[in-house]
């Protein structure tokens, strides 16, 4: 029965798509599953992507299925290759491999032919009206729309006028193809929905070939029809496009990929449109793209998260049907989740104070043995070196400490890390009254392994100031102010509320050996937090990003 319970609670009950997938393959509606990730090569990803791409991924690995990466390459104006490949590499480092690489574009050929077929079907027309004209036309939620004057146009006429909006007779705007449903549909989306419109402009991939583009609702279900995708997994605004979907695969009787939504990611403190990460960039509210306080997936992997961290945050946030806003702190959880078992531990010291030991040697040096991970005692160790002058943290020193304070103050103990205890015997201050040296004396019988262990109740780092190095550290806070971004009110400028002081630049003492560190994954100050090595350090100068604090204030 124990046993049993503890079997259940382990077991995380499945979401919707996972039933929903479970439940196609036992009733034998498909044998294996498809699913797609379709990026638009407009920007880089974000977090919210890298949910899509774990869900997706994530669903083909667990039913042995396959998920293809295709390019919603449809726009020329605003796509890029520089786009196609930062996404591709953002997938690889999150650790999936896409079954196939497509982009829409390649079926450009496969769309217009279908174009036509609908056309003759009498379901597509051609419409000369201005784009202003096909707006009003369209009517409102409270009002049905009015049919185009060029809506009865015949078959053959239409098919003539495609042609030659293909071959380029036309300027933009002033032909589109629409499919011809119902102009008073209570679904909007079906009054007479645009299936084409001319632009002419340079594609990255199929160049001058076109100079008509097929828009979004009419692309992307055939291109999932052509590749075969079971499940066509997408965020929630969809929903009102679903039906649209299914009514031009209906048409075209092609293979019946479905659509299902499921919640978009939001995170506090950050936002997540393209449009506006893009104007972050351009106009220098951040370094680029992969600034670390950036929530674009190059970002978050500069500034030191791992991708099995960003895994585990996708799992934990599950698959939701309401939106919502998942705290920032779950993301700082997970990382440190993931790196509290992995990251090798140094002694870093970022706001030093000098420590002199009065009653040590001058010039002597003894090295400590310090594990490089406390959750592997047994494992690597390092040697930390300790001499007369030290530096501590100034935080860690406190002149008139209250009696709960346990790190150091006048007259009291407290172990330096891995060494010996020190006593704090006398404080030196500058004319402005600022403590510029703390004299202390230590206990040789304090060394650890060295007769019995003697307790004090406060432990703080520390670095021979001799033996430390100079390092650049980076200490981030939150891009905005505001943790709900998505609710400040519309017409209000959302940069007033980025945070001006999101970055904070520190020279750090770190102790040797951290620059042996290979930084295949990032490292922990010890008592301070998680960094990693940043791409600006040089031979001459590590510069470090903080990823997060130490301190757990998310519990699940
Ligand atoms: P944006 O609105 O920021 O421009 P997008 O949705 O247009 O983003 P696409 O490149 O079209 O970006 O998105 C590719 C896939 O990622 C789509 O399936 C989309 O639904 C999904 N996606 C985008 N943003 C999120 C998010 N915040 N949470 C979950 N999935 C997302
Ligand atoms: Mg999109």
């Amino acid at each position: 029965m124990e046993e049993n319970l503890k079997n259940n609670a382990n077991e995380r009950t499945l979401n919707f798509l996972e039933e929903i997938i479970e439940n196609d393959l036992s009733s034998g509606k498909h044998q294996s599953i498809i699913t797609r990730f379709p990026p638009e090569p407009n920007g880089y990803l974000h977090i919210g992507h890298a949910k899509s791409i774990c869900l997706n991924f994530g669903l083909a690995q667990k039913y042995g299925g396959k998920t293809n990466l295709r390019f919603d390459d449809t726009n020329p104006v605003k796509e890029d290759t520089e786009y196609v490949d930062s996404i591709k590499q953002d997938i690889n480092w999150l650790g999936f491999q896409w079954a196939e690489e497509r982009y829409a574009s390649d079926y450009f050929d496969q769309l217009y032919e279908w174009a036509i077929e609908l056309i003759k079907k009498g379901l597509a027309y051609v419409d000369d009206q201005t784009q202003e004209e096909i707006r009003v036309g369209r009517g409102t939620v409270s009002q049905p729309g009015t049919n185009s004057p060029y809506r009865d146009r015949s078959v053959e006429e239409n098919l003539k006028l495609f042609q030659e909006m293909k071959e380029g007779k036309y300027k933009e705007g002033e032909k589109v193809l629409r499919a011809k449903i119902d102009m008073s549909h209570p679904n909007m989306l079906f009054r007479d929905p645009l299936m084409y419109r001319i632009i002419h402009a340079s594609h990255h991939r199929t160049g001058d070939k076109w100079c008509i583009y097929p828009m979004y609702d009419y692309a992307h279900g055939q291109c999932d029809s052509i590749e075969n995708i079971t499940h066509s997994i997408c965020t929630l605004e969809f929903d009102v496009h679903r039906p649209l979907y299914d009514w031009f695969i209906d048409k075209l009787e092609i293979f019946p990929s479905h659509q299902y939504e499921f919640a978009r990611l939001n995170l506090t403190y950050t936002v997540m449109s393209k449009r506006k990460l893009l104007e972050l960039v351009r106009n220098n509210y951040v370094s680029g793209w992969d600034d670390p306080r950036m929530p674009t997936i190059c970002g978050i992997r500069r500034r030191g998260y791992t991708p099995e961290s960003i895994r585990l945050f996708a799992e934990k946030v599950g698959v939701a049907k309401r939106d919502n806003v998942i705290d920032l702190s779950l993301l700082e959880w997970c990382l440190r989740e993931d790196l509290n078992k992995r990251a090798n531990r140094y002694m870093t010291v970022l706001n030093p104070v000098k420590l002199v030991i009065t009653n040590w040697e001058d010039g002597k040096v003894e090295y400590f043995d310090a594990p490089l991970n406390p959750e592997n005692p047994d494992g690597p160790k390092r040697k930390v070196a300790f001499t007369k002058e030290l530096y501590i943290e100034r935080e860690d020193f406190m002149e008139d400490a209250p009696k709960k304070y346990f790190r150091l103050k006048p007259d009291g103990e407290v172990r330096l890390k891995y060494s010996y205890i020190i006593k704090c015997e006398e404080v030196i201050k500058d004319e402005d009254g600022n403590v510029i040296e703390i004299r202390c004396t230590y206990d040789p019988t304090s060394k650890p392994g060295a007769g019995p262990w003697r307790s004090v109740k406060g432990t703080i780092h520390w670095v021979s100031i001799e033996h430390s190095k100079e390092i650049e550290v980076r200490v981030f806070d939150r891009l905005f102010t505001e943790p709900y971004m998505g609710s400040i009110p519309e017409g209000e400028d959302y940069k007033n509320y980025l945070n001006p002081n999101s970055l904070e630049v520190k020279t750090g003492y770190a102790e040797e050996d951290l620059l042996k560190d290979s930084f295949e994954i990032g490292v922990q100050f010890e008592r301070t937090g998680y960094f990693a090595k940043d791409p600006d350090s040089t031979p001459e100068k590590l510069v470090v990003n903080k990823t997060t604090g130490l301190k757990d204030s998310f519990k699940l």
